[in-house]
């Protein structure tokens, strides 16, 4: 491991090099969809060229190789995420599909009429709509937990919330609208003292090395690895292995069973009762590639690149006339959610591109939040370790840029 030098962490991710609209490729958009270094991509070059086959099959030699590499990607999976076990890894096609997963096999099964499920009201659209669908099956309540002005879940609030007919609170680590970064393990010990169980939203949380299940203590936790540096199409639910066990599995098909015949199946054990198909073998090995470039990285130096830039952004933002921050929790990560007096948030995004600056408007998928704020959205430059000082000049010149224009 090196000490963190940001060009030559940069050397590794090849889209960075890159001209966008005339200009050298700011990209500030990290929250929505992170890059990936060369060796992930390499990574499915090898599968495809080497030994592309489908897994579990034991048909041949090739297939033996991919079942070997996927089989090892999950066990990388695990001890990224500090899993005390690796049958607890369940593949998915990311975050939603792992609330999805819950929701679907655990709230039918569980949730009964009147129970109650909580979720914050700064949740992204996956972190709430799978539990209205739920609710509305089973008769259960799905409630928000209030966040306060600076952008914090209200933890007093909360834990008036809370009493035996809770059976769920499903909270975000990180909010991806405002970057606040919520206090999960005590919220989880809370939920824990009234026999809730917590699911935790990792999506915006794991590229900031937060996944650590045990220390959270919650019982299930959803990532995608497009978030984590690693390919689209992939992700990970970890539950606790006897929560699993009990649940009935949500698709049915090939992998998923032990036996099948018209008088009745039997499931396979876990991970793959909840496997039902071909998986995404390719990308599976793509993201514990994502997951093995993290691993020798220098870690510290990382957070400390990142708390950096946070330290720019936030004075920069102060000095901006006109520049009102969304969201200040004092726990937060380097995620700028902003509004500029009297500017549409469409109008400067794209006048941020126009300028090689990539940065996401709107409302991220974070409706009810953006509208308990009384806002139809903000723009968002949400930044990683391999973004530099020298763009949050350039984003700052491009914000000038955009407000001489409109105003
Ligand atoms: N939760 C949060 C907090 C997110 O930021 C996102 C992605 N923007 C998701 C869930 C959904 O992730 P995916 O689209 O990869 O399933």
């Amino acid at each position: 491991i090196q000490p963190f030098d940001v060009e030559r962490v940069r050397a590794d991710f090849p889209i960075l090099h890159q001209q966008v609209n005339g200009h050298p490729l700011v990209y500030l958009d990290n929250g929505a969809t992170t890059q990936k270094p060369q060796v992930v991509i390499d990574a499915l070059v090898d599968f495809y060229t080497g030994y592309n086959s489908n897994v579990h099959r034991g048909a041949h030699t090739l297939s033996d190789r991919a079942t070997e590499k996927f089989e090892q990607a999950r066990v990388t999976l695990a001890q990224f995420i500090n899993a005390p076990d690796v049958r607890e890894v369940i593949w998915t096609r990311g975050t939603t599909e792992g609330i999805n997963l819950v929701a679907a096999s655990w709230g039918r099964q569980f949730l009964k009429p009147g129970d109650r499920v909580l979720v914050s009201m700064m949740e992204h659209h996956s972190n709430i709509v799978p539990w209205q669908m739920i609710a509305a099956a089973t008769g259960a309540h799905l409630e928000p937990i209030p966040v306060t002005n600076l952008g914090e879940i209200d933890l007093d609030a909360y834990a008036a919330m809370l009493d035996e007919r809770v059976k769920m609170v499903s909270v975000g680590q990180v909010s991806n609208a405002l970057g606040s970064i919520n206090p999960v393990a005590q919220m989880v010990e809370m939920a824990h003292a009234v026999g809730a169980l917590v699911m935790v939203d990792g999506a915006q949380a794991a590229g900031h090395w937060m996944t650590d299940v045990q220390a959270l203590g919650c019982d299930f936790y959803a990532f995608s690895g497009h978030k984590l540096f690693g390919p689209t199409g992939i992700g990970v639910l970890w539950g606790r292995s006897e929560l699993l066990e009990a649940m009935t599995p949500w698709h049915g098909g090939g992998e998923m069973i032990e036996s099948v015949s018209f008088q009745g199946t039997t499931y396979n054990r876990i991970p793959f009762k909840f496997e039902a198909g071909t998986p995404n073998i390719a990308d599976a090995i793509g993201l514990a590639a994502a997951v093995k470039y993290l691993n020798q990285l220098d870690k510290a130096g990382a957070i400390a690149h990142e708390d950096a830039l946070m330290r720019a952004v936030q004075q920069r933002a102060e000095a901006f006339e006109g520049l009102r921050l969304v969201g200040c929790a004092r726990n937060r990560v380097c995620v700028m959610s902003f509004v500029l007096e009297g500017i549409h948030a469409a109008d400067i995004g794209m006048l941020l591109d126009q300028q090689g600056i990539a940065v996401r408007t709107g409302n991220h998928c974070a409706q009810p939040v953006m509208e308990y704020l009384g806002l139809d959205g903000t723009v968002r430059a949400s930044f990683s370790f391999y973004n530099t000082l020298s763009e949050v000049d350039r984003l700052f010149e491009g914000l000038e840029k955009a407000k001489a224009f409109l105003l």
